[in-house]
């Protein structure tokens, strides 16, 4: 995979970006602004590399609206499609392919994915300042293409010196 190996080779310079760009002023409306435009250009239905690679919180309201979707009761779904952990809380299940609603490149639940799915790779929505959104950006640049070339761009933008 392409994007892993670029995103392996400037996973250094990008925490260095994250940490630079803490003491230096920017627009952030403009950086937003490249990050769409970036996400225009990339078809997610393409890669499908957040869904194979990371995990996924689930919310209650989350949780409930996913039980409705499938038409299957709150505890059963809990307990068929979800898991407790210890660091992130409840998540997703998870197969050999990724997520366990997964199908090829598709989410087969798309319409009532969680929210944090619908805000992935949190650049231009987010909960949170766009700076503490940065903090799992260096991780996220070695598997979505979305993520490493807007962390490229915005270096240009920044006039950031590598
Ligand atoms: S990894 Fe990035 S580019 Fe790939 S599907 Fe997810 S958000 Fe889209
Ligand atoms: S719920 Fe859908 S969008 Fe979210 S990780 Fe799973 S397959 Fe991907």
């Amino acid at each position: 995979m392409q994007i892993r190996r670029f995103g392996e080779k400037e996973r250094e310079d990008n925490g260095r970006f994250r940490a630079w760009l803490r003491r230096h002023s920017f627009v952030e409306r403009r950086l937003k602004a490249i990050t769409q435009d970036i996400e225009d250009k990339i078809d997610c239905t393409a890669c499908a590399n957040c869904c194979r690679v990371a995990t996924t919180q689930v919310t209650d309201k989350d949780s409930e609206k996913l039980a409705k979707f499938l038409g299957a009761k709150l505890g059963d779904f809990l307990r068929d499609y979800t898991v407790e952990t210890e660091d992130e809380g409840r998540i997703l299940k998870r197969n050999e392919n990724g997520c366990v609603f997964l199908e090829g490149n598709l989410c087969s639940v798309y319409e009532a994915r969680p929210h944090t799915c619908e805000l992935f790779p949190h650049l231009v929505k987010g909960t949170g300042s766009l700076l503490s959104r940065l903090w799992h950006m260096p991780d996220r640049a070695v598997y979505c293409p979305i993520v490493y070339n807007t962390l490229e761009a915005w270096k240009v933008e920044t006039g950031y010196k590598k």
